[in-house]
């Protein structure tokens, strides 16, 4: 029988850098091109029609029936010209994956011909037979009705000659099934009031808006080598594999020379990528061997969670042409770094402001604090749920392992704003606002000084950090779907600015001036939130104990960071947002559950499988071999001889023979937990055992495994090593 890691060795000796050919010279000439995006439109829809379309966008205006006829022939029109024969719905389910199912264009005719079409009912709404997308427990099979409904706010684009329509899923009787459909009632939640809100500060904005800009991270591995792991191929991640002697204690990986081969596959996939309108600007190496990451310009939010989930799609389709297969598991190899997604949030305006950009004049500023304060106090009174956004069972291999912020949620805020809120909390609101012209600190606003753009970005532990003009929340894993943090972060701060609201109109009632008040609440927002503020080593072990003194939360694993998802308050505040419901809620806490049970009882079978059915016949094979030279040594050997040099070999036998018999049972007894847990009905109860009882069997069988593969013949070995996926060729 071949050993399919040397088979698959031998498969990446001869691997080529693939040539790369580029449409044009110049990015502009085919940047969007399968997109149709505004440019798009205007040509080939009716001046009316596009009319109607931006409104529906910029103002969420509904489009008429008769206009989203002559939009979607438009659409059609515009679609097989680049050569489509097909379209479908594009969603994100709650699966984590996005979904899709085409339809062609063409309609039969009784004539025995066919004409194409593409009507303005396909367009705005579908069908899907969806009955086995989870939906816990909303919608039941019996009635497996769901439909996906067209998103306007998102260009339709074109990959695999199918047209694909950004839409959200939600069932018959209009739950949200999907992660676009809390993001898009979060995002207008967030722009009512914030426009409300902002609209003291500065009459001339219309709209509010979040902005995402995220940074990908991933790694890429030989496919042959991939293949030949049953563990990667069916969880992700290698459940076993001794460190490599070598892999980032050197880092002379980090922003290094790009591998040619991995060169390649990145220049196609920026090609392919702006194609579709994903504004892709940076690549480097990462920190780990064959980590990469990529970032585009940030975009409005609802956008940049899609170019997200269409640039997963990309790495991994794009990946095949070259050989290589991507690893987007937030923790594929121990003891090298994880991967992460930092997500950079900021708030926009129509009238082209950053709302987290500190100004240049006093009453700039004075607008910037108070959204910063809104942000801290949002963030204080929500950690817990901040971190249930991004709980997942990859992410907790992550999360406090000394090389992503930990599951504690703090701010970051950086010493120059921190002086700043600081001298605030001393001054009243005469002191503050007083009309002396000055930015220059004493008297007046607070200055908040100008170097601060290059010197915030310093505090790479800290799991929320204000970067100068944004925040980066840097604890959500590779391959979550951004919404889930983005719905979650505009719906706190949706929520906080309606409290702001209401808290600083009574005090203009009460007949304080308004600017008075609005500094009055805002300070008290820096008193009361101050505990969410840590600009230490959030790695450290201190963090944790001053964490729990200041009464933040530390939930380590995804059962217990979910329960935030339907706690009184989270249910409160998303019903009264009109986010999302108590049913919503509960379903995706059941699905989240569900996944992250599923997820540890896969890597338990594979873990069971590798090691019974490949690892340990290979130890016994070696064992075998060392006991009949052994043997035959007695045979040669004077019996003085024998004892003096057997004695290592007979040692190493024995050390086999016990990692062998531990691995077994082991095993045995993590079946076993896994048998009981199974039987529990109650969902977080399966959830707690899965991670008390299950997990806990993990660490130890990997210890004697990757013991083995120290000592057992390198020929025998039946997985590729570290050193070999680590380092591509
Ligand atoms: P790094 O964090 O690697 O030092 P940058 O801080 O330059 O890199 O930017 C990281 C990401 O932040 C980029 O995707 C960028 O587009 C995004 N970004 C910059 N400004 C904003 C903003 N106002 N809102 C959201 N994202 C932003
Ligand atoms: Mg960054």
């Amino acid at each position: 029988m071949a050993n399919f890691r040397f088979v698959a060795l031998e498969q990446t000796i001869d691997r080529q850098v693939k040539k790369v050919e580029y449409p044009s010279n110049k990015i502009s000439d085919y940047y969007g091109s399968m997109v149709f995006n505004q440019a798009t439109m205007k040509e080939y829809l009716t001046k009316e029609a596009f009319t109607v379309v931006m409104e529906a966008i910029e103002k969420g205006i509904r489009i008429d029936r008769k206009i989203t006829d002559q939009i979607a022939s438009a659409m059609k029109a515009w679609a097989t010209n680049k050569g489509a024969t097909h379209y479908t719905h594009w969603f994100h389910p709650l699966t984590g994956s996005t979904a899709e199912k085409h339809d062609a264009f063409i309609n039969p005719n009784s004539n025995g011909t066919a004409i194409e079409e593409f009507q303005g009912g396909a367009l705005i709404q579908q069908e899907p037979d969806a009955s086995s997308f989870p939906s816990g427990g909303i919608r039941s099979t019996f009635e497996a009705r769901g439909y996906t409904a067209w998103d306007p706010t998102s260009p339709a684009f074109i990959i695999d000659e199918t047209l694909c329509i950004p839409t959200i899923f939600v069932s018959y009787t209009g739950e949200s099934l999907d992660y676009k459909t809390p993001l898009l009632r979060s995002i207008k939640a967030l722009d009512e009031i914030g426009t409300k809100v902002l609209k003291m500060f500065d009459k001339n904005i219309g709209k509010v808006y979040p902005t995402l800009g995220w940074e990908q991270e991933y790694f890429l591995v030989d496919n042959a080598l991939y293949s030949a792991r049953a563990d990667l191929v069916l969880t992700g991640k290698t459940v076993f594999g001794h460190s490599s002697a070598k892999d980032q204690q050197l880092s002379d990986h980090y922003f290094g020379t790009i591998n040619r081969r991995a060169l390649a596959f990145m220049q196609e996939l920026e090609i392919e990528s702006h194609k579709l309108g994903i504004p892709i600007k940076t690549r480097h190496n990462e920190v780990a061997p064959s980590q990469f990451e990529c970032a585009p310009v940030y975009e409005e939010a609802n956008i940049a969670v899609d170019h997200n989930q269409l640039l997963m799609h990309l790495l991994d389709t794009v990946a095949k042409r070259h050989d290589f297969k991507v690893l987007m598991h937030e923790k594929p190899y121990a003891g090298v770094n994880g991967s992460g997604k930092h997500n950079n949030w900021s708030l926009a305006t129509d009238n082209g402001l950053n709302l987290l950009s500190p100004g240049k004049n006093k009453k700039e500023n004075f607008r910037f604090i108070a959204v910063l304060a809104n942000i801290l106090k949002a963030v204080h009174e929500n950690e817990e749920l901040l971190r249930a956004s991004i709980a997942s069972a990859g992410n907790d291999l992550r999360l406090g392992a000394n090389e992503a912020p930990p599951a504690i949620i703090s701010v970051f805020v950086g010493e120059q704003i921190t002086g700043t809120l600081d001298s605030i909390e001393k001054l009243s609101s005469k002191e503050a606002l007083s009309s002396s012209n000055g930015n220059s600190g004493s008297l007046g606003f607070p200055k908040i000084p100008e170097i601060l753009l290059d010197n915030t970005d310093r505090n790479r532990t800290s799991p929320f950090a204000f970067t100068g003009n944004k925040f980066e929340f840097r604890a959500v894993g590779s391959a979550a779907n951004t919404a889930k943090p983005m719905f979650v972060l505009n719906s706190i701060m949706a929520q906080q600015l309606h409290k702001f609201k209401v808290e600083v109109d009574e005090l203009i009632v009460k007949g304080q001036k308004k600017d008075d008040a609005i500094f009055d609440v805002t300070k008290r927002y820096i008193i009361e939130s101050k505990n969410i503020r840590f600009e230490g080593n959030s790695y450290s072990e201190e963090w944790v104990k001053e964490a729990a003194k200041r009464g933040l939360s530390n939930n380590k694993a995804t059962p217990e960071a979910l329960k935030a998802f339907i706690s009184d308050k989270t249910v409160k505040m998303f019903s009264e947002l009109d986010v999302m419901s108590r049913k919503e809620l509960e379903a995706r806490y059941e699905i989240k559950m569900e996944k992250y049970i599923k997820k540890i009882q896969i890597e338990a079978r594979v873990m069971g499988d590798v090691a019974i059915n490949h690892i340990l016949p290979t130890a016994i094979k070696y064992q075998n071999r060392l006991v009949e030279n052994t043997m035959g040594l007695k045979n040669v050997l004077d019996s003085k001889t024998y004892i003096k040099l057997s004695r290592n070999q007979i040692n190493t036998i024995k050390q086999i023979s016990e990692h062998i018999s531990a691995v077994k049972e082991l095993v045995d007894e993590m079946v076993a937990a896994r048998k009981v847990a199974n039987k529990i009905e109650d969902i977080t109860q399966q959830g707690f055992a899965y991670r008390n009882e299950v997990v806990k069997y993990f660490e130890p069988i990997r210890k004697h495994v990757d013991d083995l593969e120290l000592l057992i013949d390198n020929e025998l070995w039946p997985l590729p090593k570290y050193r070999e996926l680590l380092f591509l060729k």
